[in-house]
């Protein structure tokens, strides 16, 4: 077995890159996901040799077997988080620790090997020095890194994978809310939810997307942007998004989220929310909400604002939330709330170094 610590990457420059104006085209209005840099780092796991055969190499199609696991049995994970351009042309990084963090919970669940933490932050560290020209420099942009593991092994029966190819791709991303912040209007399914007690709802993989596709497709015919499930045995509690988690704002400034039960993702961005607010003396509570409250909090108006949470738009005002049930609005519905708006600035200003945050949020990478 390989000591992971010890890991040597090999660096295969990628011999066909952009040029300095095809990547300066393509970072101008990069949008989400469609724009990727030149390489990406693989690492491969077998039963036998353990991890071994890191590489930084061109970025390109992987080869799969018509029998490779992952297109049978789903087993995959992946991660989600984003670099930063600081002041002084450095790159920095939010919590990447915790990120390897649930990337190794995820992989437990999913009975896949575990990548130690150190040599998952190593792998996208080698990845951003190879492509640190990608990291963009325009206000709100930066470098959404995707870190993924899966089954790769040709076998088609039903038990874990005997091997695993761990990757991590990068995408130049902008700002999410070009064109100002609009509040987001949420569908509550009634047919459809997302995960169960003992099932996967915590980890991180692909299969819970999966799931979530139909009732997104629901949402959409129904005009909304976003789903909002509820928990699938009473079918009366607020969980999260399809990739977000919820937060409420209350008229006495409070503010609340569901709690972990393990059918909710725990989101680091709303662990950063938590903690600030906390930190800031503001009154915070995980707890379990109901549909039948939200609509009637907010009706009363005890409920001030609601917002979603996550790395790729970082916080999201929901402005109208709508169901079979009937619809009704947070707040004046139109515009993005006080509260929510300041933790956006705050959470943002410490994402970008602009601000000081808590010890270990901040992670400069060498470059
Ligand atoms: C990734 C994800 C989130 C948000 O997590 P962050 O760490 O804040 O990006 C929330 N819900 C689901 C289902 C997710 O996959």
């Amino acid at each position: 077995m390989n000591d992971v610590m010890d890991m040597r990457f090999e660096v295969v420059p990628n011999g066909n890159k952009r040029s300095a104006q095809e990547r300066a085209a393509l970072m101008e209005d990069p949008g989400f996901g469609r724009v990727f840099s030149d390489h990406m780092v693989t690492i491969r796991w077998t039963a036998d040799k353990g991890w071994h055969d890191a590489q930084v190499r061109a970025r390109e199609p992987f080869s799969l077997d018509p029998a490779c696991a992952v297109l049978h049995y789903a087993q995959e994970i992946f991660e989600g988080l984003k670099a930063y351009r600081s002041a002084d042309e450095g790159v920095t990084m939010f919590r990447p620790q915790e990120n390897a963090r649930r990337f190794r919970e995820s992989a437990e669940r999913m009975a896949m090997p575990v990548l130690p933490d150190a040599l998952f932050l190593q792998a996208i560290e080698e990845l951003i020095r190879v492509d640190r020209d990608w990291v963009p420099t325009q206000e709100g942009g930066s470098l959404y890194l995707r870190p993924f593991m899966f089954a790769s092994e040709a076998f088609l029966g039903v038990r874990p994978s005997a091997e695993y190819i761990f990757c991590v791709v990068a995408c130049p991303v902008g700002s999410y809310f070009k064109g100002g912040a609009k509040p987001v209007t949420v569908w509550v399914s009634d047919d459809f939810t997302r995960a169960g007690p003992g099932g996967t709802g915590a980890a991180k993989c692909g299969g819970n997307y999966a799931a979530s596709l139909v009732a997104q497709a629901e949402a959409y015919a129904q005009g909304c942007d976003q789903v909002v499930f509820l928990d699938s045995t009473e079918r009366r509690w607020i969980e999260e998004l399809g990739g977000m988690n919820v937060f409420f704002v209350f008229d006495d400034g409070s503010i609340m989220t569901p709690p972990l039960t393990g059918t909710i993702l725990p989101g680091i961005t709303r662990d950063s929310i938590l903690t600030l607010a906390r930190q800031q003396g503001r009154p915070v509570e995980e707890r379990k909400y109901s549909i039948e409250d939200w609509r009637a909090d907010a009706q009363s108006g005890r409920l001030r604002e609601a917002f979603a949470c996550g790395t790729a738009a970082v916080v999201s005002a929901i402005g109208e939330v709508r169901s079979t049930k009937g619809n009704f609005t947070i707040g004046n519905g139109g515009a993005t709330g006080e509260v929510t708006e300041t933790l956006r600035e705050q959470l943002t200003a410490i994402q970008r170094g602009e601000a000081p945050g808590p010890d270990g949020w901040f992670r400069r990478v060498s470059l």
